[in-house]
């Protein structure tokens, strides 16, 4: 007999639940011979989707497979291959966030003077259909010691660098002991006070947060992860309890999410993910509007469809809730927030507010 398809697994899942047994983590799949096999791609698609596997990487962990409760639903659609990522448009780009302009040594991205991106790995847990990054990871694995240990020098001498942002590919993909000493050099430099880590692991392999990985991260600069997650869909007891394993060791969480059509675009969705986020004490941080990553544009919302979801949450969850609509400016100009004005100076200290409802307030500066 094969292996179960995940929606039998599911079955399985919830009938171990009732009998008050642990779920079984399933084994990862990689390629599309193994969704086909999982029953999450018709087998008579395979051949018609084998330049997707060709051009992208496809990877769907045990966690994220249990998740999904129907071949084309929100956790679905961000993993398993779509023709339409085939399509690649003329404003899309290779490098969308333009992490390569701003490389002074390989694997290091300094585009800000406080601040410096570290990707320690290309590899990733999961490979999101959507990924900004996308034609960069999966290849290369692990930066090389040499080079991390460049990325450290370079660190060491620019006294500017406050917060070291390790992203990848996925840096928790790295053994414990490996995240350990990395986090260890970084403490030994006086100047740097901040780490943020930004992952899809508790989410997508929450089995992955051990206790060894808990306390490497652990040390004398603040800590921050920013986990990755779209749908309230994938935030499972087992996330939830991962997440938990986080913050009850004192390290704050913030969310990082991406807009994405047919997965969370729409009012209910977002509010779903940023309440359950919360609820798992996670401080929902970024919204980010699809990037312009190359077969992506099936994925892609307009600016002003964002900015009407933001405006539809406003009146519905508080602010504590609410991320950032941010883009990323193509080509590596930055990050900035997509937001509505709700203030319009009209000369003299005077301004015109709207308000959530749309309801105009007339607001007057102090004369100085
Ligand atoms: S986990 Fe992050 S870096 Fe990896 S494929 Fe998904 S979005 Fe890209």
């Amino acid at each position: 007999m094969g292996r179960p398809c995940s929606f039998h697994a599911l079955l399985l899942g919830a009938a171990l639940a009732e009998k008050g047994c642990a779920m079984k983590v399933l084994r990862a799949i990689n390629g599309l011979d193994g969704l086909a096999e999982a029953g999450l791609v018709p087998r008579a698609d395979v051949a018609r989707l084998a330049p997707v596997e060709t051009a992208f990487r496809i990877r769907v962990t045990g966690a994220m497979q249990q998740a999904m409760a129907a071949p084309d639903d929100p956790v679905a659609r961000q993993f398993v291959p779509d023709v339409a990522e085939l399509t690649i448009r003329d404003e899309e780009l290779a490098d969308p966030i333009g992490d390569d302009a701003y490389a002074p040594v390989k694997g290091l991205t300094h585009r800000y003077p406080d601040r410096v991106i570290l990707h320690v790995t290309k590899t990733c847990e999961v490979y999101c259909r959507f990924c900004f990054r996308r034609e960069a990871v999966g290849e290369e694995g692990a930066l090389s010691d040499e080079a991390i240990l460049a990325a450290l020098d370079y660190i060491a001498v620019n006294p500017a660098i406050r917060e070291v942002i390790l992203t990848g590919g996925d840096p928790l993909v790295l053994s414990a002991r490996r995240i350990k000493g990395l986090m260890d050099r970084l403490c030994a430099i006086p100047h740097v006070d901040m780490v943020r880590i930004h992952t899809r692991i508790p989410v997508v392999a929450p089995e992955k947060v051990s206790a060894e990985l808990v306390s490497a991260l652990r040390g004398r600069v603040v800590v921050w992860v920013v986990v990755h997650t779209n749908h309230a869909q994938e935030m499972t007891e087992a996330a939830e309890a991962a997440l938990a394993r986080l913050v009850d060791a004192g390290i704050p969480l913030l969310s990082q999410s991406v807009l994405l059509r047919g997965v969370n675009d729409s009012v209910p969705a977002l509010e779903a993910l940023f309440r359950r986020l919360m609820g798992c004490r996670v401080k929902p941080y970024y919204l980010h509007h699809c990037d312009l990553a190359k077969g992506t544009s099936h994925f892609r919302t307009t600016i002003a469809e964002g900015q009407a979801l933001m405006a539809g949450l406003r009146g519905r969850v508080s602010g504590t809730l609410l991320p950032s609509y941010v883009i990323d400016i193509p080509g590596g100009f930055g990050k900035v927030p997509l937001v509505r004005d709700h203030a319009e100076p009209l000369g003299d200290g005077a301004w015109r507010i709207t308000d959530w409802r749309g309801g105009v307030h007339l607001y007057q500066d102090p004369e100085r």
